[in-house]
């Protein structure tokens, strides 16, 4: 699933000169640690990198056409990234991958109300594995609840950025998981997603760790026992508390707001940590752990070379 080649072009040696584009095209967690999945424009093979201490130089090319990031194709052993060439023509595919995925959404999420025979080998073959059905807090205090393929290990988890999670039931398949999850959305109003920018700004201003558990295990007792009443002999009940592994982490504590805009001008910036998407990261001359949203890097043609990296205009807080 990952080639791990060491990339010449992401290391402190990053501004040698290449003279290729590259692009993000994935940010992957592997054992609930982040990666980055990088594509040098001509390369076969995407590079994934570890994103911790990972030295960042690049500059956004300009002019230069965006490349679609490909789609993930699913089937009895799991998920795998299958790149793409084309310009994006939404925000991160072609329209031919956006179509493709469009589909796979739909049938992942209709799956239970479409059944089997609808949405295809592959897509059924994936959701034939046990699943489990979650109920997460994020920083702000923002509750959903979700679904993970297979019994164990907290990567879809750390790749949305919870911060406190509780299992709360095993299904045989992502069928029935479904059910569940949509029965508890419409009898108790736990949604299904939370917006990237509540989740921003839970870090820059995050709720004590000790309410954020108080208010999971409210809920999660809640759910518990309306769930009581719905696994029956299709599932089990959970009762399996996870949190984020960087909650003791002093990176997360009094987070800037990253004071520029990603996906234009030239950037260097050292990455501290990660939670889902947004990385905690450093800049030298600058004492602040800048808080960046790595996603809207995607698609963007990026260089490497002898350039000056853009000034940050600081905002002076007021009061
Ligand atoms: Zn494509």
């Amino acid at each position: 699933m990952f080639d791990w080649v060491p990339n010449k072009h992401l290391t402190a040696e990053m501004n040698i000169d290449t003279n290729s584009l590259f692009y993000l095209t994935a940010i992957n967690w592997h054992a609930e640690e982040p990666f980055l999945q990088f594509q040098v424009q001509g390369d076969q093979l995407s590079q994934s990198t570890s994103a911790n201490e990972l030295e960042l130089r690049f500059r956004v090319a300009a002019g230069r056409e965006r490349q679609c990031v490909g789609t993930v194709d699913r089937s009895k052993d799991g998920s795998t990234r299958v790149q793409c060439d084309s310009p994006a023509a939404s925000a991160r595919q072609c329209d031919r991958c956006q179509t493709k995925e469009n589909i796979a959404a739909a049938n992942m999420h209709q799956a239970h109300r479409r059944g089997r025979d609808a949405i295809g080998k592959a897509m059924a073959a994936y959701l034939t594995h046990p699943h489990r059905l979650y109920v997460a807090i994020f920083r702000d205090g923002a509750t959903k609840v979700g679904t993970t393929r297979g019994l164990s290990g907290g990567n879809r988890l750390v790749e949305q950025g919870a911060w406190f999670a509780s299992y709360l039931a095993q299904t045989d398949d992502g069928f029935f998981v479904r059910e569940l999850e949509d029965s508890t959305t419409e009898k108790l109003g736990v949604r299904q997603a939370v917006d990237t920018r509540k989740k921003f700004a839970g870090h820059l201003q995050p709720l004590p760790d000790q309410e954020l558990e108080s208010r999971l295990t409210q809920k999660a007792n809640e759910i518990k026992k309306f769930l009581t009443g719905e696994v029956g002999s299709r599932g089990l009940l959970l009762d399996d508390r996870w949190s984020n592994p960087r909650i003791e982490d002093q990176a997360w504590t009094n987070l800037v707001s990253y004071p520029a805009v990603i996906n234009q001008g030239a950037h260097e910036f050292a990455i501290k940590s990660m939670v889902g998407r947004l990385a905690v990261c450093n800049r030298t001359g600058f004492a602040e752990n800048f808080l960046v949203d790595l996603q809207p890097l995607l698609t963007h043609p990026l260089e490497t070379g002898d350039f000056e990296i853009d000034e940050f205009i600081m905002q002076d807080s007021l009061f």
